[in-house]
């Protein structure tokens, strides 16, 4: 049962430790949160139980990459009660937005949440209504978080019953699967609390044996440093060579855990305007972008945070894989430019390209 989904909320009373002010706020949040485009929202209670020798033994080995932000504020990320003054929070909401579509059909990929614009400021101003609402009826001191604070979003959805962490360590919905954006108001108020999905994974393996890079070590433990999301997106520098060919035509991001995995066959697509794939040319196109052209054309994409530089070294990576002789021409005017990194990965892609025209196997080059 999904036990906060908008649907079915107020159907099932034996999942609230009610009270009859938590239910007043909770069937409020309820029709607010519908009418701002979220499908579901559950409670977390904090103090919440959160795995974390886990996730300390997870930094220590580095599995982060080079994400050293996930090494700080773990005072407040482990402890989310001391997200509001010393300790005052009482409950994480959690709200999911759907942003699934399917790829649009061009000779390279972009995660989908990436296809449109940018979510966090626009799930932000909802969850700023959302806010002022909880304050100008009910009290309390609200905060909200999308994406940005030291807040471990999954188990924290877990916790409040939205669906469950799967093996590829992903929130999945039992109605909708993995494709939503989560969003999370940390307040005082002490609300009712989601049911706890279980677990339905069962036997299924498919995103760990789909995974082009091996990111997923065992069932739900994720190496991000392997991760082509990490890769193509936080990594700053040069994509370490052994994982060059994996990235195949992947230019921002990767869904391939999320396309096999089967609770998606419940994905309807979102009906939010603004996450419309933008129109974008081809790679041979986007390497000739100067720093003024990348600024207006990605103005309001998730994509524009990769800054011109590791742009056109994701360009250049997806290009020896999947690039042809027509390619080349603006391979060598990327090779012949001022930035040292984008000059090695557009050499690279020219010799993989070379290769492929001779039909010679890389290994023999
Ligand atoms: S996003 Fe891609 S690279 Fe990362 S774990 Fe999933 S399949 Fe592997
Ligand atoms: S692909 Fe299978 S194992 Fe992986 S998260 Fe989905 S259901 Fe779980």
């Amino acid at each position: 049962m999904d036990a906060y989904c908008l649907a079915g909320l107020g159907k099932h009373p034996y999942v609230y430790a009610v009270s009859y002010s938590g239910h007043a706020i909770v069937e409020k949040l309820r029709n607010e949160a519908e009418a701002l485009g979220f499908h579901a929202f559950g409670v977390a209670a904090v103090p919440l139980e959160l795995r974390r020798e886990y996730y300390e033994q997870w930094i220590a080995e580095g599995k982060h990459g080079t994400m050293t932000w996930m090494e700080r504020n773990n005072d407040r990320r482990l402890h989310p009660e001391q997200l509001i003054g010393n300790g005052e929070a009482r409950s994480i909401i959690v709200l999911a937005l759907n942003y699934y579509q399917p790829d649009p059909v061009r000779g390279y990929r972009i995660a989908k949440y990436a296809l449109g614009d940018d979510y966090h400021n626009f799930i932000l101003r909802r969850l700023k209504r959302l806010c002022r609402m909880l304050r100008e009826d009910y009290g309390g001191d609200q905060r909200p978080y999308v994406d940005t604070g030291p807040l471990l979003e999954k188990p924290i959805a877990e916790a409040a019953g939205l669906g469950w962490q799967g093996k590829s360590t992903i929130l999945i919905e039992p109605k909708r699967g993995t494709w939503s954006f989560l969003a999370n108001i940390v307040t005082t108020l002490e609300l009712p609390v989601g049911e706890k999905q279980k677990d339905r994974c069962g036997t299924c393996t498919r995103c760990i044996d789909v995974c082009p890079t091996q990111a997923i070590i065992a069932p739900y433990q994720l190496d991000a440093s392997k991760c082509i999301s990490y890769l193509t997106i936080e990594h700053d520098g040069a994509i370490p060579p052994e994982y060059r060919e994996a990235i195949g035509d992947r230019l921002y991001g990767c869904d391939e855990c999320l396309d096999v995995c089967p609770w998606n066959k419940w994905a309807v697509p979102t009906v939010e305007a603004k996450f419309a794939p933008r129109e974008l040319p081809e790679l041979r196109e986007l390497l000739g972008w100067d720093e003024a052209t990348f600024t207006e054309r990605m103005q309001g994409s998730p994509m524009r945070r990769l800054k011109l530089h590791r742009f056109k070294r994701n360009i250049c990576v997806v290009l020896g894989n999947v690039g042809t002789a027509e390619d080349l021409p603006a391979l060598r005017w990327a090779a012949g430019g001022d930035d040292a990194m984008v000059a090695e990965h557009a050499n690279w892609a020219i010799a993989r390209i070379g290769h492929r025209m001779r039909r010679v196997p890389i290994s023999q080059g």
